[in-house]
């Protein structure tokens, strides 16, 4: 379809009418919220807002549904789980289109989203959560238990809504629990959909979205009948979500904030490895929590990689989501737009430091930044200490590979890294020093659900997907029998 039609398509969505899903209704609420389309500014729908009320009919309904849930064979709710993993990729154009719309990002990715939800589901219930047997001996049979915890509270972020959200509920209900899913009040339209979507395809109650500002993540986190908050988000509201589920000892999985760090060596070949550092840095306009977001570049190719890295800012395609050929859409909202602008001003007027390209919003409507690319900056500048989420790289010169590894792990945050050489040993065992909860060799930015991801330092706690992240949502419990010869 050419993109102008496409784009009168999605505007078929003006004014749209999206519902919550609570306990297997589809309801609306009193009080409203706009949504905004990034790329002009301009409103798109208006959304209801939970009230407290309607949070705790959403969290009764999922309180009585878990309990029926828990007890039906795995291989049952992983049938299931494939159904809610059908109805996405059956809709994918209708829910790509309005991710387009809502968080600005071009339409292949978008499509590339619903995909990959789809898969995670997937992949998610194809792990093995079996009774396991710790030792079998003359002291009887040890059996290690995961049962599942009862209600989770899946809040997520504006950057990737359903992409984030779709591990988060496979994992929780493939675990035998229920879930209560809160999207990003900057885009909560493409989660609300699908939560009408699959309306009728689990029983009412067991899955239960919600759209709400950040008072209702806060009554979800304290909520007394949430047993564990599976959130993705910033570190700070990481932090908040910890304290307010203090109350209650509530399980968490924290997917939080990075500044990932990529090391080029010096045996890389600058124009092979200039596109793909590129698209991992600015890949959704560098929106993404494990987009890199320092480049550590040898100096012997220092130079070399600082023109191939402007070249290609200066040559992507900044547009309209909605647009073919468009690589980079905006951020996805002002408050963010407003954060990255004022990240540039202040780097401008750092000493000695170049901006080869970019440094300025684009001339139209919309919130978009001419991909920015910044040399001869070192630590202890906001640019390179902090997360920018915005299409904005430093690129820092380095001496030595252990000079390299000490500056990149002198952070907080310990997301992802990545090393890029030819030598595969060696960018292994480089990567392995890399203080981060996942890291690569010649590539960054993208997991499968098969694979346990997340953060650690300050950008997360627990690991989503693998054994890993579906044990995270049991309790392991010990069942200890003693051998036939005890018995009385
Ligand atoms: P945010 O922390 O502002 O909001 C995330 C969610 O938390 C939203 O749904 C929001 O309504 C909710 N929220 C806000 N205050 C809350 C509170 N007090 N209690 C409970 N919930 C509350 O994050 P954002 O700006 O939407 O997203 C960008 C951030 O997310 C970046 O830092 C990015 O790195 C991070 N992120 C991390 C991952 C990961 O997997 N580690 C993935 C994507 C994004």
């Amino acid at each position: 379809m050419p993109s102008r039609e496409l784009r009168a398509a999605a505007h078929t969505y003006n004014g749209l009418k999206v519902r919550h899903l609570i306990n297997g209704e589809l309801e609306d609420s009193p009080r409203r919220f706009s949504v905004i389309d990034p790329a002009t500014e301009q409103p798109i729908a208006d959304c209801p807002e939970a009230t407290r009320d309607q949070l705790d009919r959403a969290v009764a309904g999922a309180v009585s549904a878990q309990r029926a849930w828990a007890s039906i064979p795995v291989s049952e709710r992983r049938l299931q789980i494939g159904r809610l993993a059908k109805v996405l990729l059956e809709h994918k154009d209708e829910l790509a289109r309005l991710i387009t719309l809502e968080v600005g990002k071009p339409l292949t990715a978008s499509l590339a989203e619903i995909q990959r939800a789809a898969d995670s589901m997937l992949e998610i219930t194809s792990v093995d959560i079996r009774t396991q047997v710790i030792r079998t001996d003359d002291r009887g049979v040890v059996e290690l238990h995961f049962r599942p915890l009862g209600v989770i509270g899946a809040i997520t972020p504006w950057n990737v809504p359903i992409a984030l959200a779709a591990p988060k509920v496979a994992s929780a209900l493939y675990a035998g629990n229920s879930v209560v899913l809160k999207p990003s009040p900057n885009t909560p339209l493409a989660t609300l959909r699908f939560g009408e979507l699959v309306q009728d395809v689990l029983s009412p109650g067991l899955f239960n979205v919600l759209a709400g500002g950040n008072d209702c993540g806060q009554w979800m986190s304290e909520h007394p009948d949430i047993r564990k908050i599976n959130f993705t988000g910033s570190v700070a509201t990481g932090k908040r979500v910890m304290a307010s589920a203090a109350g209650t000892l509530k399980r968490l999985t924290l997917e939080l904030g990075g500044n990932d760090p990529a090391i080029v060596l010096e045996d890389a070949e600058v124009d092979k490895v200039a596109p793909k550092l590129f698209m991992g840095a600015f890949g959704l306009s560098g929106q993404v929590c494990m987009a890199i977001k320092r480049l550590y570049v040898h100096e012997s190719i220092y130079e070399r990689m600082v023109e191939a890295m402007t070249t290609l800012a200066q040559t992507v395609k900044v547009g309209d989501g909605f647009e073919d050929g468009v690589l980079l859409g905006p951020i996805q909202n002002k408050a963010q737009f407003a954060k990255v602008m004022a990240l540039i001003e202040e780097t401008k007027r750092l000493p000695n430091v170049r901006i080869t390209t970019g440094g300025h919003a684009l001339n139209r409507n919309g919130y978009f930044i001419a991909p920015t690319i910044v040399a001869d900056i070192l630590e202890g500048t906001r640019l390179v200490d902090e997360e920018p989420f915005g299409p904005i790289l430093p690129i820092l010169s380095f001496a030595t590979e252990d000079e390299a590894i000490e500056r990149a792990n002198n952070s907080s945050f310990g997301l992802g890294g990545s090393v890029w050489t030819r030598d595969l040993r060696r960018g292994a065992q480089l990567a392995a020093r890399l203080e981060a909860g996942f890291t690569w060799v010649n590539h960054h930015v993208g997991t499968t659900r098969d694979l346990p991801f997340g953060g650690v330092k300050e950008s997360g706690l627990g690991r989503q997907g693998h054994a890993i992240g579906v044990q995270s949502d049991m309790e392991a419990q010990v069942v200890v029998v003693p051998p036939v010869s005890s018995q009385a």
